[in-house]
C-alpha cells in the first residue's frame, strides 16, 4: 500500500514550517535564534527555551519500552491530537470520509465534523463486536481511515483481533486502533504488529494507566512514512517543555507504573464480583479497561442523579447506541469503590 495516496493532495505538496530548533538542535553558548528570554523565566522553574520539537528524548526512552523504533512514534498534546491530525491528515474536507463503529469514543466523531469530513457508521453487535458483515463493509468501504477502539469506550471490551487482522488486509485506507485502555487489557499491543501492516496507526496515551491526564501527552505507533507526515502538519513545539522533562522521569519509575496498574486491575475485579449481586443491575460487560460498562434496572438516569445527589459522578451512557441503560464506573480507589458499592446498594 501506497501512503502517500492516502495523504491530502495538499499536505503532500506544502513544506513543513521549519522552527529554529529544526534548523540548529544543538547546544551553543549564545542563542539568539528563536526571539526566547535569554535572561530567564517569570515563576519558580526555567522555561525560556523552547522545547524539542521531535522531543526525541522521550521517544528513545519510550522506543525501548513499546519495542519499537524511535521513528515509529508521533507524540501529541493528548491522543485527542492525534486524533485530530490523523483526520486531517487523510480526508479532504467536503469529500472524504471516515468510518466509525458506534458506540465508541466521542472525539472521532468531533474530528470529523470540525474538520468537515463525513462519518460513515457500522454500529458494533449487541455485544459490541465487529459483524462479520461489518467487517466486509469496512473493506468495501471507501472511507480514508477506519477508528477501531480497542479495548472500546464505553464498552470496555477488546475487538476480536481476527477481525480487527481481516480490516487491515482488506482496508483500502489507515486503520486506526485506538489502544487508549491497552494497559488494562489482557493481550498483546497492535504496535507489535506495525511492520507487517503499513496502514496500521495505534494510539496510546499517558492518561489512564499511567495516572498523568493532566499532563496531555498521547502517542501514535506507525510506520516511518506516517509518522512523518504527522510530523509535518503537527504545531513547531506541541509538547512543552515542562511535559518532556515530567514523561522521562515517569518513564523511569516502571516499578510505580506497574504498582498502579495492577491496583487499579484488582479494583476491576472487586467490582465485576460485586456489583452483579445487587437487584438494581441487570449486566456487567466484561471489561478489558479501567472502567465497567453496567446495565442497571429499572431506570439508570434515575441511578445517576441519585449518585449525584451522592457526591459520586459517573458517566450517563443511556443514550449511546446499544447502551441504553447504561452506566459507564470508572474503577477508583479502593475507599471510592467502596463508597460507590456502598451507596448502590442503599439505593432504594
Ligand atoms: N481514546 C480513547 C478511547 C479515550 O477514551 C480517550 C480519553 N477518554 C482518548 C483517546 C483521549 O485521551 P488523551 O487525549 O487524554 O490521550
Amino acid at each position: 500500500m501506497n501512503i502517500d495516496e492516502l495523504v491530502r493532495p495538499n499536505i503532500r505538496a506544502m513544506k513543513a514550517y521549519s522552527s529554529a530548533r529544526d534548523e540548529f538542535s544543538g547546544a551553543a553558548q549564545v542563542m539568539l535564534d528563536a526571539n526566547e528570554n535569554s535572561l530567564g523565566s517569570a515563576g519558580p522553574a526555567q522555561f525560556n527555551r523552547y522545547p524539542d520539537p521531535q522531543q526525541r528524548a522521550v521517544k528513545q526512552r519510550l522506543a525501548g519500552l513499546k519495542g519499537v523504533r524511535p521513528g515509529q512514534i508521533f507524540l501529541g498534546n493528548g491522543s485527542d491530537e492525534a486524533i485530530d491530525l490523523l483526520v486531517r491528515l487523510t480526508c479532504r474536507p467536503g469529500q472524504d470520509s471516515i468510518l466509525l463503529l458506534p458506540p465508541t469514543y466521542g472525539m472521532y466523531e468531533v474530528a470529523a465534523n470540525l474538520n468537515d469530513v463525513a462519518i460513515e457508521r457500522l454500529p458494533l453487535t449487541a455485544d459490541f463486536q465487529l459483524a462479520a458483515e461489518t467487517g466486509a463493509a469496512i473493506v468495501a468501504s471507501d472511507a480514508r481511515l477506519v477508528f477501531l477502539c480497542s479495548p472500546n469506550n464505553p464498552t470496555g471490551n477488546l475487538l476480536a483481533p481476527e477481525a480487527i487482522e481481516a480490516v487491515l488486509r482488506g482496508f483500502g485506507g489507515l486503520v486506526v486502533v485506538d489502544e487508549a485502555y491497552a494497559d488494562f487489557a489482557a493481550a498483546p499491543s497492535w504496535t507489535t504488529r506495525l511492520d507487517e501492516f503499513p496502514n496500521l496507526v495505534v494510539l496510546q496515551t499517558f492518561s489512564k494507566a499511567w495516572g498523568l491526564a493532566g499532563l496531555r501527552l498521547g502517542m501514535a505507533f506507525a510506520s516511518e512514512d506516517i509518522i512523518q507526515y504527522l510530523n509535518k502538519i503537527k504545531p513547531p513545539y506541541n509538547i512543552s517543555e515542562a511535559t518532556q522533562q515530567h514523561a522521562l522521569s515517569a518513564l523511569g519509575a516502571a516499578p510505580h507504573f506497574g504498582q498502579l496498574r495492577a491496583a487499579l486491575l484488582a479494583g476491576r475485579a472487586g467490582l465485576a464480583a460485586e456489583l452483579p449481586a445487587l437487584p438494581i443491575v441487570e449486566h456487567v460487560f466484561p471489561s478489558d479497561a479501567n472502567f465497567l460498562l453496567v446495565r442497571f434496572r429499572p431506570d439508570a438516569t434515575a441511578i445517576y442523579d441519585y449518585l449525584l445527589g451522592r457526591g459520586i459522578v459517573v458517566r450517563n451512557r443511556t443514550t449511546q447506541p446499544g447502551c441504553a441503560g447504561c452506566l459507564r464506573l470508572t474503577v477508583g480507589s479502593p475507599a471510592e469503590n467502596e463508597l460507590l458499592l456502598r451507596a448502590l446498594r442503599e439505593f432504594a
